[in-house]
């Protein structure tokens, strides 16, 4: 599985209804949906999406995803759609705005998590299993990932952006995603902040 480039940027010239990706961020006076990293990544988050309240019918279709994206000005490094392909939203090497308003789990604690991670939608719901094809991307994925970066922790939205982050005042709403669907042991598990202490004496 080889991510396919479709940066949200300007220059993207591909179809999106009746525009393109680059003209349609445009008219939203934006001109890539990233902005810089101040930390070395060494985090993953996942997430799940979907289009279900305005196109409940099909709620999964990549432009109605990537429309999400650019309406919002919300970015993700990477979308796998349901038949498992794999889009490059935003350069590894740039901050992509997945996980505002976060905070790392005890003991780690940090908050900002965008600033060093990576950020993987997959296009699902609540309501629906995701499909086998796009556990066979989204594994192959974080191999690559893991290649070339340090993770230490692999952890859902709802981990960094959930009930504590709501008690804490960090946000408002508690983010559910990726939801009682996602298999997280045919990922090998999640991998949680704590571990960091026992790899960082290395
Ligand atoms: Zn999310």
């Amino acid at each position: 599985m080889k991510p396919i480039p479709f940066f949200l940027e300007a220059k993207n010239s591909s179809k999106l209804g009746e525009t393109t990706v680059g003209n349609a961020l445009l008219s939203s006076n934006q001109n890539q949906l990233w902005g810089e990293r101040s930390s070395e990544i060494d985090t993953i988050v996942i997430h799940f999406m979907s289009d279900r309240f305005r196109h409940p019918r099909v709620p999964f279709k990549q432009d109605h995803l990537i429309s999400i994206f650019v309406e919002y000005g919300v970015s993700s490094h990477y979308l796998i759609l349901r038949n498992g392909t794999v889009l490059n939203l935003v350069p590894d090497s740039k901050k992509a705005w997945h996980a505002g308003g976060s905070i790392m789990p005890e003991p780690d604690n940090r908050t900002g998590v965008n600033d060093f991670s990576i950020g993987i939608e997959l296009a699902g719901s609540e309501q629906k299993p995701f499909t086998q094809k796009q556990y066979r991307s989204l594994k192959s994925l974080l191999v690559q990932i893991k290649n070339r970066e340090n993770i230490r922790s692999i952890l859902g939205h709802e981990d960094i952006s959930g009930e504590r982050a709501v008690s804490l005042g960090i946000r408002q709403d508690c983010k559910i995603d990726p939801g009682p669907f996602f298999d997280w042991d045919c990922i090998g598990g999640k991998k949680l902040a704590e571990e960091k202490s026992s790899s960082a004496k290395k």
